[in-house]
């Protein structure tokens, strides 16, 4: 009898038939495989759910939870200029139709760390390229999570060709901004392209004029105010936008 396996063969797993990294899944292991350490931390939460809050596998996965939450901690407080992949960054919650939580990477090996905190790792952009993951372009501007508020975009408020006309909705005639609609403070990231972030929104929703520019539910810049580049329209795309509802 042959002594070699194949390593996938090898691969015990504490989810042991209910791991997905294979069909069937694997032979009950002490630990939890590479391959579902991978899945979102939401997704492995859920996975358990259905088990007794006493059963092993809970405690592993409360304990894999803590490992990822101290791991972005110490890269923040140790200043190391390096942070863990997006996927593996509890810190870096975001609600659930803003998170790639139904990335999965398939992949026994580990995720990168990163330089710009919110990106995705290079294994793992790679695979979103290869599974493919079609959610990526929804969700990351570029390789990072979000985009920048529609207020901080260069591409809605550049007033230069060939985008045009930035904000004019919000100017006067002699081009003095209309009240106070530009922020003063910081802004987060947005969720979508050409959505306002939620400092943002929340300062401004409550104002009458906010639905002639934003969709007053999401945020998101209205498609008549769109920004028009030449032969092509950035704004028009902007996922969710729905010209019927709530105008
Ligand atoms: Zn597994
Ligand atoms: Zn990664
Ligand atoms: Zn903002």
């Amino acid at each position: 009898m042959s002594g070699f396996k194949n390593p996938a063969d090898l691969t015990a797993c504490a989810f042991g038939s209910e791991c997905d990294s294979k069909p069937g899944g694997q032979p009950e292991g002490p630990e939890i495989c590479g391959w579902c350490k991978n899945l979102s931390p939401f997704v492995l939460s859920s996975k358990v759910a259905k088990y007794p809050k006493t059963s092993t596998l809970v405690g592993l996965v409360d304990a894999y939870k803590r490992e990822l939450e101290q791991e972005y901690r110490r890269h923040i407080q140790e200043r190391t200029g390096l942070f863990p992949c997006v996927t593996k960054d509890i810190g870096y919650l975001r609600p659930a139709a803003e998170d790639p939580r139904d990335f999965n990477p398939q992949s026994y090996g580990p995720c990168g760390l990163v330089l710009h905190r919110g990106s995705l790792c290079q294994r793992c952009i790679q695979r979103a390229v290869q599974i493919p993951y079609p959610r990526r372009n929804e969700l990351f501007d570029g390789d990072m999570l979000g985009f920048p508020c529609v207020f901080r975009d260069m591409r809605y408020t550049s007033d230069n060709p060939p985008i045009t006309p930035g904000w004019q909705f919000l100017k006067e005639k002699d081009g003095t901004p209309v009240d106070d609609w530009f922020p003063k403070g910081s802004c987060k990231r947005a969720g979508r392209k050409g959505r306002l972030c939620s400092n943002c929104y929340g300062r401004l929703c409550e104002r009458s004029r906010f639905g002639q520019y934003f969709n007053k539910e999401t945020g998101d810049l209205r498609a008549d105010w769109s920004i028009k580049t030449v032969g092509k329209e950035i704004g028009k795309k902007t996922p969710g936008f729905n010209m019927s509802a709530g105008f």
